[in-house]
């Protein structure tokens, strides 16, 4: 089917809530995807920063398949050797201590905000129930995590929303500790904020927000749906801002294509949510863990992270040497990374990205987004930059 076929039966069978781009995909490779008219493009989206080992990846296509014959799915009323090497495998490349698995990044924080409700009920009771997120922060879109989000847009329509919710400024700690007030159990932070505008958080601010959470018993939780799972160049972003959270939830690149979300809880909080209190039918299913075991076992190496690391500073390097002033600067960290555009103008910029066969993304007010695959090559990226240096 053609591009116009496709639309025309999307516009009558599928609901139309996203303003999708103009093209149908076919199949990718590597850094690399076809439409489904034969165009190529260097894709710096990954599927929004899921497909964090390219695409057509062969050990991650083999490990789900061979799953797949072995056993796709059982149930958590049942073991299986997949779901226990993930967990083993998070725990101990973050020196915290045990994992839910779940399905996506707002499954995941409902997790960590029910374990911070109940972590602070079972130790305090009623009463500290309030959860302090940050203003321009992204944290869902289920009617809990829509409110935990900290932008007035995403609290419209769909009321009531659940209660328990205030917004801090970022880098405000003054802020944070008042909206704290005397009623809060727990602090829940992007590091670098992803959908906002690509916003990196001040070391010390974070290091401070810690400091008042041990000071009051709050639980830190920190949002690594998109900064998870070397995105930004270590396994984890918190990793850089030599914290210790208690909880770190992580979701769109851990299986690096299926769905898949996780909890992970620090010793201090491990053991809140015990049986009963909390499930889901199809988190930790052996097909999806045996694919983030793929994508660890590629990942969760020095040697790589440090090529996430690297590929962003010549990204970085690349944009600055366009020489365009259409560029007002580049914020983020490894592989994601906002270029800063006139607001007026980003439509048309990205527009003409795609036209020219590079696929970006947008964040907030004036970011161009970047969050390629990363194993994205240096022939892809020069060739992504070539193509950058037309529009720009
Ligand atoms: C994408 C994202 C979410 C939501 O993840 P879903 O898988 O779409 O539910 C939550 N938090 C952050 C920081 C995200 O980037």
């Amino acid at each position: 089917m053609t591009y116009q076929q496709l639309k025309a039966e999307e516009q009558q069978y599928v609901m139309n809530t996203y303003g999708r781009f103009p093209i149908a995909l076919d199949h990718g490779q590597g850094a690399t995807l076809w439409d489904v008219e034969g165009k190529k493009y260097i894709d710096l989206t990954s599927g929004i920063g899921v497909c964090s080992v390219g695409y057509n990846n062969e050990a991650l296509v083999d490990a789900i398949a061979a799953q797949a014959h072995k056993l796709m799915h059982v149930s958590n009323l049942f073991l299986t050797a997949p779901m226990v090497q993930t967990a083993k495998t998070l725990v101990q490349a973050t020196g915290m201590a045990k994992v839910f698995f779940a399905n996506s990044g707002a499954e995941s924080n409902e997790g960590a905000i029910k374990l911070a409700r109940k972590y602070s009920f079972d130790k305090y009771g009623k009463g500290r129930s309030k959860i302090v997120t940050l203003k321009n922060s992204f944290h869902g879109r289920t009617v809990t995590t829509l409110n935990a989000t900290g932008q007035e847009k995403f609290h419209n329509y769909f009321f009531p929303f659940t209660e328990g919710f205030d917004y801090a400024e970022a880098g405000n700690l003054a802020d944070v500790q008042a909206k704290a007030g005397d009623d809060a159990c727990a602090i829940m932070m992007e590091l670098i904020q992803g959908e906002g505008g690509v916003l990196p958080l001040d070391k010390d601010f974070v290091q401070a927000v810690e400091a008042f959470c041990r000071e009051r018993d709050l639980l830190l939780i920190i949002d690594e749906v998109q900064t998870g799972i070397g995105r930004t160049g270590t396994l984890f972003c918190f990793q850089q801002y030599g914290i210790r959270p208690d909880v770190v939830t992580t979701a769109k690149g851990i299986a690096g294509g299926l769905p898949m979300g996780a909890v992970i809880a620090a010793q201090s909080c491990c053991d809140v949510l015990g049986p009963g209190t909390h499930a889901t039918t199809f988190g930790g299913t052996p097909t999806c863990c045996a694919a983030a075991n793929a994508v660890l076992d590629i990942v969760n190496r020095p040697e790589f992270l440090r090529s996430v690391a690297e590929k962003g500073e010549y990204l970085k390097k690349g944009l600055a040497a366009l020489h365009s002033d259409k560029i007002q600067g580049v914020r983020g960290q490894g592989l994601m990374l906002g270029v800063i555009v006139d607001p007026d103008a980003r439509g048309a910029l990205v527009n003409e990205c795609l036209e020219k066969g590079v696929l970006v993304l947008t964040a907030g007010a004036n970011a161009i987004r970047l969050l390629p695959p990363l194993t994205i090559t240096y022939e892809e990226m020069d060739e992504a930059l070539a193509i950058l240096k037309t529009v720009f």
